[in-house]
């Protein structure tokens, strides 16, 4: 089974859904070690994204999708994470041009093409606490994953779980980008904000991969 472009509008909905319910969340981890905006910023974004789905032409294909998600970040959710998970959505579109359908191959493409756009961007490494850490070992989980012959659905949960784990092991670190790093050791005990929403984005392709599968 293939993923089309439901399952990208609907990985859209999920993330709408799940930014929302989570925004107060991502405040209060911003407020620890950053200016508490990051729920906000990221509700804003994803809650103009769900305004436009409709919009989508019939013909839509998933990077359709994915493109507009990318101009809409970074028309509306400013901050750092606009313009980083905005290039993220534009380089993840790019990676799966043309394409009506995606196998295992093209969504662990999506996910390494936008990892590699964020860092491109933001210039973060492995370590310095941001949601490059979570971004890098739900990559890694994707191509493994895909490597072992499985399902769009099974790379997406491996990706995700991955991820999880990846956001929880900023816990420890001292940030050494974005505005978290201003606060030295003061940041140890606090999880990243974006490493955060990164799993709760990539959560909702795995949960959307589900109901498509179960459909
Ligand atoms: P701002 O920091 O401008 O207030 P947000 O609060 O929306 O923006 O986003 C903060 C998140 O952005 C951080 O938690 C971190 O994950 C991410 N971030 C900041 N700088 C970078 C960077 N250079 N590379 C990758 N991610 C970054
Ligand atoms: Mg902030």
């Amino acid at each position: 089974m293939t993923l089309g472009t439901e399952w990208a509008t609907d990985w859209v909905r999920a993330s709408a859904a799940v930014i929302a319910e989570n925004r107060v969340e991502l405040i209060t981890l911003d407020r620890e070690i950053g200016d508490g905006d990051h729920g906000e910023n990221m509700d804003r974004g994803f809650s103009a994204v769900l305004a436009k789905l409709d919009g989508l032409a019939d013909d839509a294909i998933p990077a359709d999708v994915l493109k507009l998600v990318a101009t809409t970040l970074i028309s509306t959710v400013g901050g750092a994470s606009g313009p980083l998970f905005g290039t993220a959505y534009l380089k993840a579109a790019g990676a799966v041009a043309g394409r009506a359908e995606l196998d295992g191959a093209s969504v662990a493409a999506i996910l390494r093409a936008a990892r590699d756009g964020i860092v491109l961007r933001g210039k973060a490494e492995a370590g310095d606490k941001t949601m490059i850490d979570a971004w890098n070992p739900a990559v890694e989980a994707a191509d493994a994953a895909h490597a072992n012959g499985a399902s769009e659905l099974e790379i997406l949960e491996a990706a995700a779980t991955a991820a999880a784990e990846g956001a929880a092991s900023t816990e420890p670190l001292i940030a050494r980008k974005g505005r978290a790093s201003y606060l030295g050791e003061r940041a140890i005990g606090h999880r990243d904000p974006g490493a955060q929403s990164t799993l709760l984005l990539l959560r909702a392709a795995a949960d959307s991969a589900r109901n498509a599968a179960s459909e």
